[in-house]
This record gives structure tokens, sequence and C-alpha cells, in this order.
């Protein structure tokens, strides 16, 4: 037996990688900082602890709706309409194992070998291989940390071809924190209504967590005209810290949230009905808490950003959303070679990180800033010590 042609096309995960090998380190008795993987230390709140508890008492242990259950999807569909703005019936709403298994699903029904998607780079590692794995090719959108890296409308236009199937948008973006405001989205909207083919798959996931003033603006809001063929993506990992019960939600137009139904019902059925229950308290329950959470994520990123910036040979511009630092190390790549070479040097020397590379981008690293402020502190003078 072989792996198949489409595996072969793709790559494994470069951030679980990481965080997984410094797993490993740590078992070993090695002192570790993992600023590798998107996750917050916060620790999950106790009333959706509660509804699992109570839902296992309960003998809640069964199989679900595959799209969730309906108490499910009417919690999701009340998260998209106060949260993001979205007003969207329950069927318009699917339940999947992870923001990720719902992007996978959406990508995987709906594309074809030839189609093109278009990704604005850099880019969160598991875009491009799900393309990639769907038999699509990636186009990638170049952007710059001088043009807060966001792509512009003219680069939209330009990239569009017979093609194109899926624009990828992930505003606030991982790994740059890039997020769109309103007029950008309503720019972007109009190009993509003269491509009338061409779908957009709006990863919401890091929305609570946004730094710039204002109300955070997503492009089913900003362009009503195109909601029919676009994919919100939201979930519960990063807002509630909760990666582990692997909840994410989608909302789109009917037919794909039933195409990716279809394709759930093959792959893992419903999502855990124990962790639909922790979702829809989440969902349900209190959010005044998530004020408190960012600005605890702020003041670490202002606290990191100065650390990061005062290291020789370091930058990093300053994100507007989302719990990420692109770190560019261009002037130390000569020492080390290329940025994975940086990134194994600092492991070596107890923080663990991810390259660039992995996200499209070169010459630098990404940390995750949702550690403890201590954590980070530390990270940052293990950084400079090992680059001094
Ligand atoms: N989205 C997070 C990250 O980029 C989680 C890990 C992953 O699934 O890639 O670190």
């Amino acid at each position: 037996m072989t792996i198949s042609a489409a595996l072969e096309r793709i790559a494994p995960s470069r951030t679980t990688a990481m965080t997984d090998r410094a797993l490993e380190l740590r078992e070993a008795g090695r002192d570790i900082i993992s600023l590798s993987v998107g996750e917050p230390d916060f620790a999950t709140p106790d009333h959706v602890i509660a509804a699992a508890k109570a839902a296992l008492d309960a003998g809640d242990t069964k199989y679900t709706a595959v799209p969730g259950s309906a108490r499910m999807r009417a919690a999701a569909a009340l998260h998209f309409e106060r949260d993001l703005g979205i007003p969207v019936p329950p069927r318009q709403v699917i339940v999947s194992a992870g923001g990720k298994q719902a992007i996978f699903h959406a990508l995987l029904a709906t594309l074809n070998p030839g189609d093109e998607v278009l990704i604005p780079a850099p880019w969160w590692v598991s875009y491009p291989e799900i393309v990639r794995f769907a038999g699509a090719t990636v186009v990638p959108i170049g952007t710059t940390p001088a043009g807060g890296y966001r792509i512009t409308a003219a680069q939209l236009e330009a990239g569009i071809t017979p093609r194109t199937r899926w624009l990828l948008l992930n505003s606030p973006g991982n790994p740059t924190g890039a997020t769109y405001p309103a007029d950008e989205l309503k720019a972007l909207g109009a190009v993509l209504a003269r491509h009338p083919e061409v779908m957009v798959l709006s990863d919401d996931i890091y929305a609570p967590l946004r730094y710039t003033p204002g109300a955070h603006a997503t492009l089913a809001v900003e362009c009503p005209d195109l909601a029919d063929r676009i994919l919100t993506v939201s979930g519960v990992s990063k807002s509630h810290a909760m990666t582990g019960f692997r909840i994410g939600v989608a909302a789109g137009p009917e037919w794909l949230i039933q195409a990716m139904g279809r394709l759930q019902s093959h792959s893992s059925g419903n999502p855990s009905s124990i962790s639909q229950a922790a979702a829809i308290a989440a969902f349900e329950g209190p959010q005044d808490f998530l004020v408190s959470w960012r600005e605890r994520f702020r003041t670490r990123r202002d606290r990191v950003v100065s650390a990061i910036n005062a290291i020789p040979g370091l930058y990093t511009p300053t994100p507007d959303g989302a719990f990420y630092c692109m770190i560019d190390a261009a002037p130390l790549l000569d020492r080390f070679g290329d940025d994975e070479a940086l990134c194994l040097h600092l492991l070596e020397h107890g923080v663990a990180v991810v390259a660039a590379s992995a996200f499209g981008g070169q010459d630098g690293f990404r940390i995750s800033f949702a550690a403890d402020e201590a954590k980070l502190e530390e990270a940052v003078r293990r950084i400079a010590a090992a680059l001094a």
C-alpha cells in the first residue's frame, strides 16, 4: 500500500507538529515554553464545564443529528446574529468538529481539479493544504506589514480568473492579526459583485479578539447582496478557551450547508454530543468575561510587541487582532540559513515558535501571545539570549 496522491500533495500541519515536538521535549524533562499553538491559556468558564458534566450525567452520550442538534444549531444561529450581525436561520448553520473541519468540508464539497482559490498570504497553515488536498490550485495574494497585511480591491481584481472558485478571508487574521475595516470589505465586495462565480469563506473565529476601536466588520454584513455566496466560520475554541472541545460553526447558503452535511455524514457524523452541550452553554450563557479576556490579551500584546522590538534583528508590527505576532528576523537569517533552522535554535533555547514559511511568509517566525504573563516574559528573555 502507498499513500494516496491527494495526501502526497499535503504536508502535516506545522503548527501542530511544533506543538507536539514541544510536548515531547517537555515529557523528556526539558523546560520548554510553547508559543507555537494558538490556544488561550485561560480556564474554560465554569458554566461551560458544568454543562458538559450535566450532559454526561443526563446520559446525553448518543448520536445527534449530523449538522448538530436542533438546540445547538439554534444557539449557533443566535451567535451569528448577536455577535457577528449575521441573521441566519438554524437550517443555514452547521456545527462541526472545530472550525477546521467546517472549512475542510466546505472546500472539499465544492472544489474540482483545476479550480483556483485565492488566499491572502501570510495565511493560516491549513488553508492551502486543504485546497491542495481537494485537487485545486492555491493562488496566493501577497500582503505586506506596511499594508497591514491586508489585500486591496485591485489585488483581488487582478487575482480573479475564470477558474477562481473561492476567496479565503480571515479577519482578524492568523498569523498576522490583519483586521479589515468595513470600508475595505465593501471595496472587496464591489469587486466580487462583478464576479458572481466566486464564493467567499470568511473565517471570523478571532472576531472577539480585536484591539482596534469600533465594531467587528464582516463581509456578509457589509455586503448583504453577496450573502448567498459567503460562508462565515466561527466557533468557541478561541473566544471561550474551548480548543479541546472541537466545536466550530459555519453559516452560509442552504445548498452549501447541506453539501457540507452530506460530507460530514460520512467523515465524522455529528460533533461530540458533550461538546455540543458545552458550546450551547458558551453561546447562550454570559458573554461579559470576554471583555476582560480581551483586555488581558491586549496588555500581553503591547508588552510582547515592545519586548520583541527591543531585540536587535527582530521586528514585529502591532497586530490589530487575534493573539499572534508575525516577527521578521531577516537580519539574523544569515546566521541560521533559514527560518526553520532559526526556530530549531530557539527550541534548543527553550522556546517553541513556528517558522514564517509555514504560513506562506518568510524570514521570521510566529509567536502566540495566548500564554500567561510570566511565561511570555521568560520566553522573550530566552529569545533575546538565544539571538544575542
Ligand atoms: N489555529 C491555531 C494555530 O494556528 C491552532 C492550531 C492549528 O490548528 O493550526 O495555532
